[in-house]
């Protein structure tokens, strides 16, 4: 059995148990030696972080989430811009943006801009604090599983960062159009972020679902029976909760309950399906205009593209850059990227296995971050609203590419990349 590498924090007392951890991106099942408060575990065949101790693995989460809430609080209920031109006013707040979409008949992306801006922040950021506030009980109630599952898996989900960004795209758009006033609610929202942020950096999930273990749920018999059956059974690292234990594909994990999976079910198939989908959607997402500005009875369709090159024209270099990579080159090398993980997958490659895990996880941490148009178009929608003189309506290449961002996510998230390691080994056995 191999032994995970660690770097340890000196002489800190050691506080984890030895335990096994299979690598959740090469596959390989890993001693993992007795950690101290803010050692980090990294994987011996890929480098990917095993495990990554706290000091205080619970409280400091809590108290950042619970400081989220207050900050979600204010975020939702004060203004976050406002905008005066030729003695018109108008304000937005986060639901503006969603609102003002839904005027236009938008609904589809009215729902994902609510969803990924109020929804999930507000769920993870509630959940967290349930499940944390829980493990304060002696034996923690049976519903942290499933919550502290949800909050796990709705991660990506969560975009108040990249609406952040929208809005600063959206602000830098508009100075040179209208009196432009930054309301409270942005600077609620930016400490949201950074608290948010810090929050998911300081939580050790193995030190949460490890205490969740001491919940007596169904599955405590199951350890055991497992544990005797062991020897014919392979072992299995839960996609949930990250348990090693031996069973079978399908069974339940004995400590979260959830179905365990060798591997993810399908998930070259679905990953491509997702792909080929979102290709399609390509099309009309840089054929269609994301927004189209009336103005004085004229009307002017601005495509992403479009967009970039209007930044450029206005001499807002960096801006467009920054538009530019996350809407154009993102998504196009997303696409790209995937291809060749699933082409390479399936020809059993044995190539650059490290370097193709390096870059599946870029492909599953930057793909969110092309959101930022599709949130600064409801911004923008919502602010300027001047009747007859100006105003903004969303064109349905928006629609369009928040659905191409959304299914390249989802590919991502179907893809398994211990598939590549797995069929390299496979490769290698029949060759040799
Ligand atoms: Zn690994
Ligand atoms: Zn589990």
């Amino acid at each position: 059995m191999a032994l995970a590498s660690s770097t340890a924090t000196a002489h800190a007392v050691a506080h984890t148990q030895p335990h096994l951890i299979e690598c959740r991106d090469c596959g390989k099942v890993q001693h993992v030696p007795a950690l101290a408060p803010g050692d980090r575990a990294t994987c011996l065949r890929c480098d990917a972080v095993l495990r990554a101790t706290r000091v205080d693995p619970f409280g400091l989460p809590l108290a950042l989430s619970l400081t989220g809430l207050i900050l979600f609080g204010l975020a939702s209920s004060m203004t976050l811009m406002s905008l005066s031109s030729t003695g018109q006013h108008t304000a937005a707040s986060l639901f503006s943006g969603p609102l003002g979409l839904e005027r236009y008949g938008m609904k589809a992306l009215a729902i994902v801009v609510v969803i990924t801006t109020v929804a999930i922040p507000l769920a993870r950021v509630m959940g967290m604090i349930a499940v944390l506030l829980a493990l304060r009980m002696l034996t923690p109630p049976a519903w942290t599983k499933g919550i502290y599952a949800i909050v796990e898996h709705l991660r990506p989900w969560s975009m108040i960062e990249i609406y952040l960004l929208g809005v600063f795209v959206a602000y830098v758009k508009l100075i040179s159009m209208a009196h432009i006033d930054l309301g409270p609610a942005l600077f609620a929202l930016g400490a949201l972020t950074v608290t948010m942020v810090a929050a998911d950096a300081v939580v050790d999930d193995h030190a949460v679902w490890e205490a969740i273990g001491r919940s007596r749920g169904p599955g405590r018999k199951r350890v055991r029976s497992a544990g005797i059956l062991g020897a014919t059974l392979t072992r299995i690292g839960c996609h949930t909760c990250g348990l090693v234990s031996r069973g079978r594909d399908g069974a339940h994990c004995p400590r979260c309950g959830f179905r365990l999976h060798h591997r993810k079910s399908q998930s070259i198939a679905r990953a491509w399906a997702l792909l080929i989908a979102a290709v399609i959607l390509y099309i009309p997402a840089n054929l269609y205009p994301v927004l189209i500005i009336n103005q004085l009875g004229s009307s002017q369709p601005s495509t992403i593209v479009g967009g970039v090159l209007e930044l450029v024209l206005a001499g807002m270099w960096p801006l467009a850059l920054l538009v530019f990579v996350a809407s154009v080159v993102v998504p196009i090398l997303k696409i790209i990227c995937m291809a060749l993980l699933l082409f390479s997958t399936q020809a059993g490659a044995t190539w650059g296995l490290k370097e193709r895990t390096v870059l599946y996880r870029i492909v599953e941490f930057v793909g969110r971050w092309s959101m930022i148009d599709v949130f600064m178009v409801s911004l923008l929608v919502a602010l300027v609203q001047f009747g007859a003189i100006t105003s903004i309506a969303p064109g349905h290449g928006a629609t369009a590419f928040a659905a191409v961002v959304i299914l390249t996510m989802f590919a991502a998230e179907c893809f398994d990349p211990r598939l590549m390691w797995d069929a390299a080994e496979t490769k290698a056995e029949t060759d040799a």
